[in-house]
């Protein structure tokens, strides 16, 4: 009788497994076209590390092996954008980090709602996204990162990740150092698709998919902010299984604490945005799956503090820092200093 009731529970044990394994396996909608997320990378972010080949500053060791890439978007959310490419994440399975606009993100909070609900991983990218940090007043510039977090944080209205991104890639010393005081990563990148001044979607999957090819991997740079972005990104996903790529995704140990105060200022720009509720929200997604439909290994990487210098302004004014990566043409920096419901009314 007891080897009875143990063979029934060890069955029923047995279908259970087999039942979890087959609906951890379906929950790609289209397994063929499954990239799934390989691996998940937990980052520690109190010594302020900096990741990604493009800059001239002090980095971390890669932290990707040959074969794997990190697909990250800037300047969202934008909801006709931001939209269709959380939709064709979903189609592929995977999963990505959203380095959104302040002001943007509380025009559109049902959109960062949104793009957290469905398992990304959300920093920011200033409040404004001024080209380049390093022209303004030290402490306008710092305004600008911390409004940027309190503002994306006050969208979410949860925790986000201290995950932060340069506009135009526009590091310092002396804002690295300030990063590294609050605990925030800061990322470069290492394959740039060029989506702000391609206009043609294939033109931005073909050059994502060759650079990614020649340069094995690393963190991709994406806008969700124009639509060819978004109409190319199926083919780029696609490609980049057919050429056995891994997508690895990227969480923060500990969310980044906003400064308490801003967030009064910000607060009637929600109230107004959220009357507005533009965005239809959906119910949470599955966290990350590999391709097969299994959960993904978890690390930890938890680089120490390093000593940063502050920049020295040599005679002249010259800034001695790395030039900018890539400027934006004047009329689409002046598109986006726009409040985006500006761009588009509220519908
Ligand atoms: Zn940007």
């Amino acid at each position: 009788m007891r080897v009875t009731r143990i063979s029934t529970a060890a069955a029923a044990l047995a279908a259970w497994i087999a039942s979890a394994s087959a609906s951890a396996a379906v929950d790609c909608p289209e397994p063929d076209k499954a990239l799934g997320v390989s691996r998940v990378l937990e980052i520690d972010t109190s010594g302020g590390p900096m990741f990604g080949s493009a800059t001239k500053r002090e980095k971390e060791p890669d932290f990707l092996a040959e074969g794997e890439v990190v697909l990250t978007f800037d300047d969202g959310p934008v909801p006709w954008v931001t939209k269709p490419i959380l939709d064709t994440l979903v189609q592929f399975c995977t999963k990505a980090t959203f380095f959104s606009v302040g002001d943007m993100a509380l025009s559109y909070p049902d959109m960062t709602k949104e793009v957290l609900a469905r398992g990304h991983t959300v920093g920011t990218h200033t409040w404004s996204h001024p080209n380049n940090l390093r022209r303004l007043d030290l402490d306008k510039a710092k305004d600008e990162i911390e409004r940027g977090f309190a503002a994306v944080a006050l969208a979410a209205g949860t925790d986000i990740a201290p995950f932060f991104r340069f506009p135009g890639l526009n590091d310092s010393d002396e804002l690295l150092s300030y990063l590294q005081s609050r605990s925030i990563a800061s990322f470069t990148v290492d394959v740039i698709s060029n989506d702000s001044y391609i206009g043609s979607a294939k033109g931005i999957a073909d050059r994502t998919l060759k650079q990614t090819i020649a340069r094995k991997g690393g963190i991709l740079l994406f806008h969700d902010l124009k639509r060819p972005t978004a109409k190319a990104l199926p083919a780029i996903l696609a490609g980049l299984k057919a050429h056995g790529f891994k997508v690895v995704h990227l969480r923060a140990k500990n969310p980044v604490v906003p400064i308490a105060t801003l967030d009064a200022e910000l607060q009637p720009i929600l109230a107004k945005a959220a009357a507005r509720n533009l965005v239809p929200f959906y119910g949470p997604t599955p966290g990350p799956r590999t391709a097969d439909g299994q959960d993904p290994a978890v690390s930890e990487l938890a680089p120490p503090a390093r000593t940063r210098l502050t920049d020295p302004m040599p005679a002249g004014g010259q800034q001695a820092s790395s030039e900018p990566l890539r400027r934006r043409p004047a009329n689409v920096r002046n598109r986006r200093h726009r409040r985006p419901h500006r761009i588009a009314p509220a519908a």
